[in-house]
């Protein structure tokens, strides 16, 4: 299945796509806010989690908005790291997360292969699919997966 497939059937939010290697020049980052995130890490406000970034695909305009997690983005750039987990969900009109102009996109806008990458579900191995792991009468969200029950990975 092509992402874009994937991306314009609208994802929810509450139920979005994991991908583990979410290529970093893809995302649509604000200068300023790079900026801004570089001061707050050079005042020491580094990000303490690993968890995948959030980011919502705006199907109107193209563009891959960062919801939760520049820290961890600007900091996986600054180690030379091109590629980023992400959780990806996608709408088409947003009136709470603004796009951004054009002139303060960090990454030129390219034709983007990505779109046209064939990606398959792979169930997670630990809990083959369902997102949960169970122990007697406990269930807890699969760690390895975040509940998501497996990863979209490139074919
Ligand atoms: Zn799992």
């Amino acid at each position: 299945m092509k992402l874009y497939k994937i991306l314009l059937s609208g994802i929810e939010q509450e139920h979005p796509l994991f991908i583990e290697h979410f290529p970093i020049c893809e995302l649509s980052l604000s200068k300023s806010a790079i900026k801004s995130t570089l001061n707050d890490i050079k005042n020491g406000k580094l990000s303490k989690t690993n968890s995948p970034i959030e980011i919502m695909y705006n199907i109107s305009n193209n563009q891959f908005l960062i919801t939760d997690g520049y820290h961890r983005v600007v900091q996986a750039i600054e180690k030379g790291n091109k590629n980023i987990s992400v959780n990806i969900w996608s709408t088409k009109y947003s009136d709470y997360y603004a796009s951004i102009n054009s002139n303060d996109l960090f990454f030129n806008p390219k034709k983007s292969s990505l779109m046209d990458t064939d990606y398959i579900w792979v169930p997670c191995g630990l809990c083959r699919g369902r997102g949960i792991q169970t122990e007697y009468e406990d269930t807890w969200e699969c760690p390895p997966c975040n509940g998501a029950g497996g990863s979209w990975a490139l074919q």
